[in-house]
């Protein structure tokens, strides 16, 4: 990047929008070019073979990296405080590429007992056929990881905020439980974004992201990404994502990627704006039994959110005391927010669990995933928050009729 003329490491939202890319390289295009190729061609035989040995630096074949993607990556790493990143097809493209890299038959994971359900789906169904063992714990409590850990375990893996119910899980602590016992740290930072939060400077070995969330932040596209040491990324790139997953990321999904990095941190302030606005305004309203987002006083972690984030997100759990009833009519009375899973675009989105994502599951199994029936959840988008505000009142009283 460009030197910022003052002397000093240059700021998030410059390193969002430069980092990685010198236009004089490329004519001049303010943008990066997308590299539209599945191979490369080279000058001699002797080049090729020092490239496909890694002893020179070079593109060989575009599942293995394209510049468009290189351009992307060097962003992420330097955005999450990494050595380097790796940019993948979906955020559970990332997950795999990164656990097949270095998991053998035998090893075992600690893992949060709230994750993404296909994240979960993966740990707990998926990595038992391949004899590794996934544990699940409450990590909220970090006493409980020690009992757990034995010689075999490899990774502890978590999100913080979680999804969907917003618990925060203390990155320094256990991180250092972890270290303590040679275990490596996986935090999943799509909630927080590196915006507000960056795991790897709290000690933190690796951090995934589904990118299809805030960091894309226009609901256009699927992607994922791994943030670490670039020795293990030069692991997950040769190994995870070239002959295990084949989960590249396409040369035009990077460039809209690129493109919507640019204003994340723009977003992000109006976003964490908006929804503690909204939150505090439903927090006590009829019909509303509780309200968790980080950014109230009232969040059982509030102290926490303030050490670990700089600012409390775009996400917001509610509990509606008429149970699963009240969720249906909720989710059936918005206007403006769209009814629809995912998270982190410029619309605002609402998604009720016990009736969407988690419909087939038993009564038991919500419950150990701490998803009661009337909890909903908002997406706050980029919207007029007094639009915004006024839709998600009026479902409140739909819902509470
Ligand atoms: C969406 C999501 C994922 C999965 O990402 P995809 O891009 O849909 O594959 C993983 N973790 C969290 C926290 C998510 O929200």
């Amino acid at each position: 990047m460009k030197k910022n003329g003052l002397n000093r490491p240059a700021g998030f939202s410059t390193r969002a929008i430069h980092e990685g890319y010198d236009p004089a390289s490329h004519h001049g295009s303010l943008n990066p070019p997308v590299y539209l190729n599945a191979t490369y061609s080279f000058e001699s035989i002797a080049q090729g073979q020092q490239r496909f040995a890694g002893e020179v630096p070079g593109y060989v074949y575009a599942r293995v990296g394209n510049p468009t993607q290189s351009v992307l990556e060097s962003r992420l790493a330097s955005l999450e405080g990494g050595e380097a990143a790796v940019a993948v097809a979906s955020g559970i493209g990332a997950i795999t590429a990164l656990l097949w890299s270095f998991l053998e038959s035998g090893d075992e994971i600690i893992a949060d007992k709230t994750l993404y359900g296909c994240t979960f789906a993966f740990m707990g169904h998926g990595l038992s056929r391949f004899g590794v063992k996934v544990h699940f714990i409450d990590l909220t409590q970090p006493d409980t990881l020690e009992a757990v850990m034995t010689p075999a375990t490899r990774f502890v893996f978590f999100e913080t905020p979680t999804n969907p119910n917003m618990r925060l899980i203390d990155i320094d602590q256990i991180c250092r439980l972890a270290h303590a016992h040679n275990a490596r740290v996986i935090v999943d930072n799509t909630y927080g974004t590196p915006y507000l939060q960056r795991p790897l400077e709290r000690g933190a070995d690796f951090v995934v992201h589904s990118m299809t969330k805030y960091l894309s932040g226009h609901g256009d596209l699927i992607a994922g990404a791994i943030i670490g040491s670039a020795d293990d990324m030069l692991n997950v790139r040769t190994v995870g994502l070239k002959d295990m997953t084949g989960a590249v990321l396409s040369a035009f999904d990077s460039f809209l990627l690129l493109r919507g990095i640019k204003t994340l941190e723009l977003r992000m302030t109006r976003h964490c704006e908006s929804a503690l606005a909204l939150a505090r305004q439903i927090e006590s309203y009829p019909g509303v039994e509780s309200v968790l987002y980080p950014g109230l006083a009232s969040h059982p972690q509030y102290a926490l959110a303030c050490e670990q984030m700089s600012a409390f997100g775009g996400m917001i759990a509610l509990e509606l005391s008429g149970g699963y009833e009240a969720g249906v009519r909720f989710m059936d009375a918005v206007q403006l927010a769209q009814r629809a899973v995912s998270l982190g675009d410029a619309e605002t989105l609402v998604q009720h669990p016990a009736s969407m994502t988690h419909n087939n599951y038993t009564d038991e199994e919500r419950e150990a995933h701490g998803i009661s029936l009337g909890l909903a959840r908002i997406s706050v988008g980029l919207e007029n928050i007094e639009d915004l505000s006024a839709d998600i009142l009026q479902a409140l009283d739909q819902a509470s009729q």
